[in-house]
């Protein structure tokens, strides 16, 4: 019987079709959608996703994956469509459909109880909740198949391939190199103190300008895409020629603006350049969380907080803003944005500091999945771990263990995705550094994205993430890019010896 690989495209392409719907009345959710709204879009997008989730299980498509998966001859890409889609097929079948559902009732009790004890700082208030949470997570780990890590069948939600034994050695290395680092270096910082921009405003409009200057400059395009404001910034959208970015503009400090804009704007970038033989197919996506984080960091951290961008950028934004910015030099604005400072959130962490407060969610999740920490002990081992790891001890539950949403959601696994965007940024900047280096220097931020391009983004799901950076650095997953990174960077800036 001959195969046509022609009714397979067209679910693919449905499917996509569809998350493509579902983007959008996401995005609007998060943008403009009236406050009495809420309940009508809640059901919307509930019905929707009940469609995506009815049709990625269909019976019909995993015969024609089926058929697909037994063709010996078939073009690398098709294979490659194949085998992506009938992975994600094979992790929502496995999950029965009431398991399902408890998760998302679950989901939501446990938002409503989260959000009542940050209201009373107090974690008891929402212990049951993630008990629960807790427990289904586990069954649906136990569904979804693993060979006896459950963390890994978790983790593989978000960074397929990746497992806890590969990871662990290296975010444990990470964590310990860091150490001494964060001791000069904050030190180092606190003697140059107060913050340079402590006390000063910053006009909103100008800043919001500013943002779209720096998205076009780093070839974002606006003609494919968007940026709007919102409270939590986030890169969304329907297609890769539809690719919807926030940011959110404070006048007290102009760094959320600039930085969350410069981060999104990677996102996007990636999301922008997706191979258009690719589109509406499995394919058109980041092969994980952590190599998309990677974008975002790599423009945000490695190039936005650079002594170069800011030798170019500065002046023109001084222009922008004398009344806020006179008498300032690059210098001065260079320090305030690497400014390292340990403390208790991890949302404001600086680049030094950061990876510290994904090594203790990524133990306490370990602990917590493998059922060897009692919730009750939850908020005591947070605040310890937090003392050894940045010597600084949350007052209370809200700046301690109920600061982040995601355990709300029960959403495990996820945190170590933004490290591992982190160690991946550095890795593939120490390959682009040779070629992009001298550019940037010009203040020319296309041949970075171009690099990009080529070599991560055309590629879009072809191979697992740490096949891509291998194929790229020569190298899998390491801590030494990042490490060797800080090093340098920091002890040149500080003065200090690392
Ligand atoms: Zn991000």
């Amino acid at each position: 019987m001959s195969f046509s690989f022609a009714p397979l495209l067209t679910r693919m392409q449905e499917l996509r079709d569809l998350g493509g719907a579902i983007g959008l009345l996401t995005w609007d959710q998060e943008t403009y959608l009236p406050a009495k709204a809420d309940e009508a879009r809640g059901a919307q997008l509930s019905t929707l996703q009940g469609l995506y989730h009815e049709r990625l299980t269909a019976t019909a498509l995993g015969d024609l994956l089926a058929a697909a998966a037994a063709q010996r001859d078939l073009p690398a890409d098709q294979r490659a469509m194949a085998r992506v889609l009938a992975w994600e097929r094979g992790r929502a079948v496995n999950v029965p459909g009431d398991l399902v559902r408890a998760i998302a009732e679950a989901q939501s009790q446990g938002l409503t109880a989260w959000r009542a004890a940050r209201e009373a700082k107090d974690f008891r208030l929402f212990q049951p909740a993630l008990q629960r949470l807790l427990e289904l997570r586990r069954q649906q780990a136990d569904a979804i198949g693993h060979s006896g890590q459950r963390y890994d069948a978790l983790l593989e939600g978000y960074e397929p391939g990746m497992r806890v034994e590969r990871l662990r050695p290296v975010l444990e290395s990470l964590s310990r190199r860091l150490v001494p680092i964060i001791r000069a270096v904050s030190e180092a910082c606190a003697r140059k103190g107060p913050w340079p921009l402590a006390g000063k405003t910053f006009d909103v409009e100008k800043q919001w300008r500013f943002t779209l200057r720096l998205l076009k400059d780093m070839g974002f395009d606006l003609d494919a895409g968007r940026q709007d404001k919102s409270i939590h910034p986030f890169t969304g959208g329907t297609h890769p020629r539809d690719v919807r970015l926030t940011t959110r503009l404070e006048a007290e400090n102009p760094f959320p603006a600039l930085f969350g804009t410069i981060h999104e704007g990677g996102h996007g970038l990636y999301e922008q350049g997706f191979s258009e033989e690719h589109f509406r197919t499995p394919l058109a996506a980041a092969p994980s969380m952590g190599l998309h984080e990677s974008q975002s960091r790599l423009w945000e951290n490695i190039v936005g907080r650079s002594r170069p961008f800011w030798r170019h950028y500065f002046p023109l934004l001084q222009a922008q803003m004398p009344e806020s910015l006179q008498g300032l030099t690059t210098e001065q604005f260079h320090v305030a944005v690497n400014w390292v400072e340990p403390s208790l959130i991890r949302v404001e962490a600086d680049e030094v500091t950061y990876n510290q407060h994904i090594a203790l969610r990524f133990e306490l999740e370990l602990l917590l999945i493998g059922g060897q920490l009692p919730l009750a002990d939850l908020p005591a081992e947070w605040n310890a771990r937090m003392e050894s790891l940045l010597g600084v001890r949350p007052p209370d539950d809200v700046k301690g263990v109920l600061q982040d949403i995601h355990w709300a959601w029960g959403e495990l696994g996820y945190f170590p995705t933004y490290a591992l965007g982190n160690l991946y940024s550095a890795q593939l900047w120490a390959a682009a550094r040779p070629a992009v280096q001298p550019e940037l220097e010009r203040g020319n931020l296309l041949a970075l994205r171009e690099w990009l391009r080529q070599k991560i983004h055309r590629e879009g799901y072809r191979y697992p993430a740490e096949e891509l950076v291998q194929r790229v650095c020569g190298r899998g997953l390491t801590d030494d890019d990042f490490i060797r990174y800080l090093t340098a960077k920091y002890s040149e800036l500080y003065g200090v010896t690392l």
